[in-house]
């Protein structure tokens, strides 16, 4: 019998984390076998199940990534970029897939993930759900269809929390936008549009940002062109949607070649 996966999960006191880690304990897929959090944190040294307020889980929560990931075969990792980019190098070094939902990461970031990608897998995605990367799908599509007589806007609504804009899965959306165009995102972005603008200019992709209340995550494609619309729209309720994604990266990545994939490689989109 083949044995289950043992994970750690970066950012343990998180909204995020601790979603990963009710979904990795419940799961009967892989055995969650680390909790970090940054040094001085309250949850260090304390059984992370009750720092929840739940049952223990038999795992500590540490502030020494090594350590923590040269007992594990994956890494799920939602924290912040700095962060993230050392994980990436340290999770590598242990041979660990490295599944990283950390969203505002730079070219620099990047770069240095791709870096550590050589070594290990590494599964990296503004957005973990099933519904949106089909959502990526669709609009590279319809983008496809469609010439500049359609003008596209990317519309984003999130909790007043979240720290980054636009929002990883805007730019994923944008990204796929373009590509269906045929043009960069670079050369064809506006983002955030505030006084004296100008008339829009044809071919752009234009992004504006929500920030409010509980929201967990609404994304809107809007395709308009004179006298009709279409618009695609995804629409998060639950997080549980990014933890399940993230679970099924980090045991799809346990049979892959070293590399940088994203979901729609996992999901064979
Ligand atoms: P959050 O509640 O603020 O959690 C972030 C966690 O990371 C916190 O526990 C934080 O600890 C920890 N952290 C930050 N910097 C760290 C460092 N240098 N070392 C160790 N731990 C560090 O945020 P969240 O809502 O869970 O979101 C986390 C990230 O995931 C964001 O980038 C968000 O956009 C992204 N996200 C992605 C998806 C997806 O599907 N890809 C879905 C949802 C969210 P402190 O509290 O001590 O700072």
């Amino acid at each position: 019998m083949q044995t289950m996966p043992g994970i750690v999960v970066t950012g343990a006191s998180g909204r995020m984390g601790q979603m990963l880690i009710r979904t990795i304990a419940a799961s009967g897929k892989a055995r969650l076998v680390g909790c970090l959090e940054r040094p001085g944190h309250a949850w260090l040294g304390r059984d992370v199940g009750e720092c929840m307020g739940g049952a223990p889980l038999g795992v500590r929560v540490s502030d020494d990534p090594l350590e923590a990931f040269a007992q594990a075969q994956g890494v799920i990792d939602f924290t912040a970029p700095a962060a993230t980019v050392e994980f990436a190098a340290l999770a590598a070094q242990a041979r660990a897939v490295h599944v990283i939902g950390t969203t505002g990461l730079e070219p620099g970031h990047i770069a240095a993930i791709e870096a550590a990608a050589r070594h290990a897998v590494i599964v990296r995605a503004g957005n973990m759900s099933l519904g949106v990367n089909l959502l990526v799908r669709l609009t590279q599509k319809v983008a496809q269809a469609l010439d500049a007589d359609w003008d596209i806007e990317v519309v984003e609504a999130h909790h007043r929390m979240k720290v980054d804009a636009p929002s990883g899965t805007a730019l994923m959306l944008g990204a796929a936008a373009a590509e269906g165009r045929g043009v960069t995102l670079d050369q064809a972005m506006v983002s955030g549009r505030h006084g004296i603008t100008g008339a829009r200019e044809r071919g752009s992709i234009g992004f504006s940002a929500i920030r409010g209340g509980d929201i967990v995550g609404e994304h809107d494609v809007i395709f308009a062109a004179d006298g009709e619309r279409i618009v695609l729209r995804h629409l998060a309720t639950d997080r549980g949607i990014f933890a399940r994604g993230a679970l099924r990266a980090v045991l799809w990545g346990q049979d892959q070649k070293p590399g940088h994939y994203d979901m729609i490689d996992v999901l064979g989109l």
